[in-house]
């Protein structure tokens, strides 16, 4: 028994596929006290599996053990999937109902094996209050990193009214037209607890709407005060812009050219592809076709081809590439359903292996939640979160993306209760949102 009254957990026999992007192993045993792991391999001396009043044994025998998925990209409280007989147009205008949605969230995103997520921008101060209780205890739930409203100009992302309206308090974008502002901003969302501040530049990248003297502003006041910072940067522009200025990622950077995915390498910038949401889309258009989608197909089909082109580069110059999918940012990207998604079209399209795909999505993310070297990995003095599967993901890295391979999900050292709210019967489906 550990010093705070919990059983200790041993998973005995099991594959071990450590995050490292070394090839499984087998494995005798992993021993997990508190919230860490104790030792991975041989079982310590001091451990006995047969005190079964201090000691709780996982067989994980003709399984896989593997490092619990982290999403660098996931939103929690942007009001989507709507609810069945929520009132329409109306989902993200009360903030409490936002609250409990997003808490509830929360709780699929970590049914589905992902113990930690970054959520790169949502609505007020909701993920800061959704991590908090999950932190404190209240819920259950993912380790959360979070951002506040996204930083935009004019014509930015997310400043879609014309400017008499600008960007009410509900919206997830917050207009800051000069670097004064940003700062102002950046400051003022520190205050509220925010992990990291997201700017944004233009929807699809045919304009720059941030000028790298406002990046670099909003870097520094972030980084004195020890919050990161991660971009919105479609456009090859504000991709070399934001690498300059420092920013700590760039999420898509599709329309990069290669000597500006020179400036990211050179400057040690990571990158969040996101390549999901794009591929979603596509799918979700050959299905039901363009008229229902209100989203151009054709823009997305040059975002997609932008966005392998990014991966295949990436991992060809050394770039570092985090995996995040953009679940919750509409209708058809359900939580707890599409986090594993990402490391699947890293393989299918970009080149990489599955292990490497897998490093991706556990050990390269644990940097885009704060905890680079913390979680991610399976090994003595981490974290324990840890997902052990049914299938083998080195094989087939689908098997991540079906709730139903997951046999145990151990997040802080605690084991996850899997029932069948796993499925949210209450999330509407694309057509039934569009119908
Ligand atoms: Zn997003």
């Amino acid at each position: 028994m550990s010093a705070d009254g919990k059983k200790t957990i041993v998973i005995s026999n099991g594959t071990l596929i450590d995050g490292n992007g070394k090839p499984p192993v087998r494995n005798e045993a992993i021993v997990i006290q508190g919230n860490r792991i104790k030792s991975v391999g041989r079982l310590p001396g001091d451990v006995r599996i047969e005190d079964r009043d201090n000691v709780e044994v996982i067989d994980a025998a003709g399984q896989w053990i593997m490092p619990g998925l982290i999403d660098a990209h996931t939103h929690l409280s942007y009001g989507n999937p709507k609810i069945f007989g929520e009132a329409r147009g109306k989902g993200t205008t009360h903030p409490e109902f936002n609250t409990l949605r997003a808490a509830r969230n929360a709780q699929q995103v970590l049914r589905a094996g992902v113990t930690s997520i970054s959520v790169p921008g949502g609505t007020w101060f909701t993920d800061v209050a959704v991590r908090d209780a999950i932190k404190l205890g209240l819920i259950e739930g993912p380790r959360v990193f979070c951002a506040s409203r996204m930083i935009v100009t004019y014509g930015s992302i997310e400043d879609e009214e014309p400017s008499w309206v600008g960007t009410p308090d509900h919206s997830i974008g917050v207009l800051c037209n000069s670097a004064t502002e940003m700062v102002t901003e950046a400051r003022r969302q520190c205050k509220h607890g925010v992990d990291f501040i997201k700017l944004a530049d233009s929807r699809s990248g045919e304009i720059q709407t941030l000028a790298k003297e406002e990046i670099a502003a909003v870097v520094g006041e972030a980084h004195r005060r020890n919050v990161k910072v991660a971009i919105h940067s479609r456009g090859a522009a504000s991709t070399r812009a934001a690498a300059e200025a420092g920013v700590d990622w760039i999420m898509h950077a599709d329309l990069a050219s290669e000597a500006d995915l020179e400036v990211v390498a050179k400057a040690a910038v990571r990158i969040v592809p996101t390549a999901t949401f794009v591929e979603r889309v596509l799918e979700i258009g050959r299905e039901v076709g363009q008229e229902q989608i209100q989203i151009s197909l054709e823009r997305m089909k040059k975002n997609m081809d932008g966005l392998v082109n990014v991966l295949q580069r990436a991992r060809a110059m050394g770039i570092k590439v985090m995996c995040g999918t953009d679940c919750g940012n509409y209708s058809w990207m359900p939580y707890g359903k599409m986090h594993a998604k990402e490391p699947e079209i890293m393989v299918r399209y970009g080149g990489y292996t599955p292990l490497e795909a897998i490093s991706a999505c556990t050990k390269e993310n644990a940097y885009a939640v704060g905890l680079e070297n913390q979680v991610g990995i399976v090994e003595a003095g981490k974290l324990a979160d840890l997902i052990i599967l049914k299938k083998n993901p080195a094989a087939d890295i689908r098997v991540l993306q079906d709730s139903a391979n997951l046999a145990v999900i151990i997040k802080d050292g605690k084991r996850v209760k899997l029932d069948d709210q796993s499925v949210d019967e209450t999330q509407l489906t694309f057509q039934e949102a569009v119908a």
